[in-house]
C-alpha cells in the first residue's frame, strides 16, 4: 500500500495509491465519516481495520482522482515534531567523513541522534532553497525514513517493529559549513526546505523486516551514493528500542537512519551542489524522491 498526502482543487487530502499507481483513493472513501483525515490522522485509525480489509476497498474502488491532476505534497507536510535523525550510521559513510577534519571519524558506540526543523517537509519535485547567500558547503544525504504507527515506549528490541507504521524516502539536505562553524548540526541541517521526504509512505506490510534495500543518490544523475539498508550500524530495532527508553514516540513522528558513502563532502574535492543540480534519491521497493536545487 502506497499512501500520499496530496492538494487537489487547492485542498489538502491524505489517500492511498490504486493498484496501477495513476489514481488516488482519497483516505475518506476507506475510512468512512472520517473527511478531513490528514496522513497522521490515517496512521492513527489504521489499525481500526485489517490491512487486507483496506486493500479490497483500494483494489475495487472505480471513483479515482487521476494522479496526474495533482500536486503530490511531503506525505506528513509538517510534522508534529522534529524530524529525529542519526548521524554516522553506515560504516562506509563514517570512514569517508575522516577527510572532514572537524567530523569525529570514530565509529559510535551509540546511535549519533540530532533533530531537523521540518516546517513543512518539501515534497518529490520541490524545490530546495541553496541558500546560498550563507551557505557555501550544500550537500545531499539519501535516507531511508521510517514513520512511527503508534504511541510508544519502553518497546523491547522484539516489539519494535510493531511501532513502524510505513517508511518512505529522505534527502538530509545539509550545509557542511554551518554544521562545522557552529560546532552541532541542528541549524546546517534546518534550513527551509532542507528536508524533501517522499513522495510517498510505503506500508510496512509491503517491505520484509528488517529492510535491506539498494539505497542510492544521483546528482545530475551521476551516481553517487549506493548502499544497502541493510547495512546500518544500529538498525532500526535497535533505534526504536533505544529512543523509547525514556522518550515517547508517537503516530507521525519521523526517524532518518542515516546515509550510506557517496556524500558531496566525501569526495577529494568536494562536490557540493549548486542552484540548477537535480538530486534523485532512491530506495528499492519505495520509490525515487527527486529535487532541484534553486
Ligand atoms: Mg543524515
Amino acid at each position: 500500500m502506497f499512501l500520499l498526502t496530496y492538494s487537489y482543487n487547492n485542498k489538502e487530502s491524505a489517500g492511498f495509491l490504486n493498484e496501477d499507481k495513476t489514481g488516488i483513493i482519497p483516505a475518506s472513501k476507506v475510512f468512512q465519516g472520517a473527511e478531513d483525515l490528514d496522513m497522521v490522522g490515517v496512521i492513527e485509525r489504521f489499525d481500526t481495520m485489517e490491512p487486507e480489509e483496506i486493500k479490497i476497498i483500494i483494489n475495487t474502488c472505480k471513483d479515482t482522482i487521476d494522479l496526474n491532476r495533482v500536486k503530490v505534497l511531503s506525505p506528513i507536510p509538517y510534522p508534529k515534531r522534529n524530524v529525529i535523525c542519526l548521524g554516522k550510521n553506515y560504516l562506509d559513510h563514517v570512514k569517508e567523513v575522516k577527510s572532514l577534519k572537524t567530523v569525529n571519524s570514530d565509529v559510535p558506540q551509540k546511535p549519533i541522534y540530532f533533530s531537523k526543523i521540518a516546517s513543512p517537509a518539501i515534497g518529490h519535485e520541490d524545490l530546495v532553497d541553496s541558500h546560498s547567500n550563507v551557505v557555501k558547503h550544500l550537500d545531499y544525504e539519501v535516507e531511508l525514513a521510517v514513520i512511527i504507527g503508534k504511541k510508544c515506549k519502553n518497546v523491547s528490541l522484539e516489539e519494535a517493529e510493531s511501532c513502524i507504521f510505513g517508511y518512505s524516502i529522505a534527502n538530509d539536505i545539509s550545509a557542511r559549513d554551518i554544521q562545522t562553524s557552529h560546532a552541532q548540526w541542528h541549524k546546517g541541517k534546518s534550513f527551509d526546505t532542507f528536508c524533501p521526504i517522499g513522495p510517498y509512505i510505503v506500508h510496512k506490510s509491503n517491505i520484509a523486516f528488517p529492510p535491506k534495500l539498494k539505497i542510492q543518490s544521483y546528482v545530475n544523475k551521476e551516481l553517487r551514493q549506493k548502499g544497502n539498508t541493510g547495512d546500518m550500524i544500529f538498525d532500526i530495532s535497535y533505534i526504536i528500542w533505544d529512543l523509547t527508553t525514556g522518550i515517547t514516540l508517537y503516530p507521525g513522528d519521523i526517524i532518518l537512519t542515516g546515509t550510506p558513502a557517496g556524500v558531496g563532502a566525501g569526495f577529494n574535492p568536494p562536490k557540493y551542489l549548486k542552484p540548477g543540480d537535480k538530486v534523485d534519491c532512491l530506495i528499492e521497493e519505495i520509490g525515487t524522491l527527486s529535487n532541484t536545487i534553486a
